[in-house]
């Protein structure tokens, strides 16, 4: 199998004892790719060097709107340096959430337009992480005529509401969420999903598993999402396997998996 882990948080430091066994037993689940989200400043350089050094390993750094105290404006600097320098697959995770009590929400608007401001200068799609602010964010995508599109990570909407954000160039991340019998709502969304919009993703170390709960989650568990949602959607898991990953290579913009541990055959002029 070739599947891509849409968002999975295998950079940062407590999983660095484990990084290279993780990565290996993820491949040897059938998961090829990796796309990792950015959550602050500090975070970008192991990022973007377990990138640099992994092959099938993507990089989309940002400032994610639950760590808005972290954040400072000259990171917004060092971020827009980085779509010049990086190869950057997108910028994330970015958006709003009005779950967390007390944050300050016009803060989370102002760092969410200019990471919005970032990625279409650079011509890169997002990751979008949402919570109880779906409408906002769509406003918000519309009022800056945001044209890259990207993923909407961990959906929780409503279908009138992935509806939307698929008219509007984005894919829709679908998680362990899935996993669990009462997760009614979203798993009737999945099943009704237009095949070309979804794309899987473990949200590592998050968002754990049925079956696997009180335990971090992990990047080689990705196909017991697969296995569930074609279930849901009454397709062979091969044929979910091929759409969610030809999803994730056109959402952004990846190229095909070259075959892994091999060099490409340069002829000598
Ligand atoms: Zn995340």
């Amino acid at each position: 199998m070739d599947l891509i882990d849409t968002h999975c948080h295998l950079d940062i430091q407590a999983f660095s004892s484990q990084f290279d066994i993780l990565l290996a037993r993820a491949r040897a689940t059938g998961v090829q790719r990796l796309v990792l989200p950015g959550v602050d400043r500090d975070g970008w350089d192991r990022m973007l060097k377990l990138c640099r050094t992994n092959q099938g390993l993507y990089p989309a750094p940002g400032l994610h709107p639950m760590y808005l105290p972290l954040h400072r404006p000259g990171h917004l600097e060092e971020l827009e340096e980085l779509t010049r320098t990086a190869d950057l697959v997108a910028i994330g995770e970015i958006g709003l959430d009005y779950y967390i009590e007390g944050s300050d929400r016009a803060a989370q608007q102002e760092l969410f337009e200019r990471q919005l401001e970032i990625a279409a200068r650079a011509h890169l799609p997002i990751l979008l992480h949402v919570r109880k602010a779906h409408d906002q964010v769509m406003r918000t995508l519309r009022a800056k005529r945001f044209s890259h599109g990207g993923i909407v990570h961990a959906f929780s909407g409503s279908a009138e509401q992935a509806r939307q954000y698929i008219k509007f160039g984005f894919g829709i991340g679908l998680c362990g969420t899935l996993t669990y019998d009462r997760a009614r709502r979203i798993r009737a969304i999945a099943a009704g999903l237009p095949q070309e919009a979804i794309v899987l993703e473990t949200d590592s170390p998050d968002i754990p598993l049925a079956g696997h709960r009180g335990e971090d989650n992990r990047p080689e568990y990705l196909p017991e999402i697969l296995q569930i949602l074609a279930e849901l959607r009454h397709e062979p898991p091969a044929e979910t396997a091929r759409a969610t990953t030809a999803n994730a290579e056109r959402l952004l913009g990846l190229r095909p998996c070259p075959p892994l541990h091999q060099a490409p055959a340069y002829r000598k002029a």
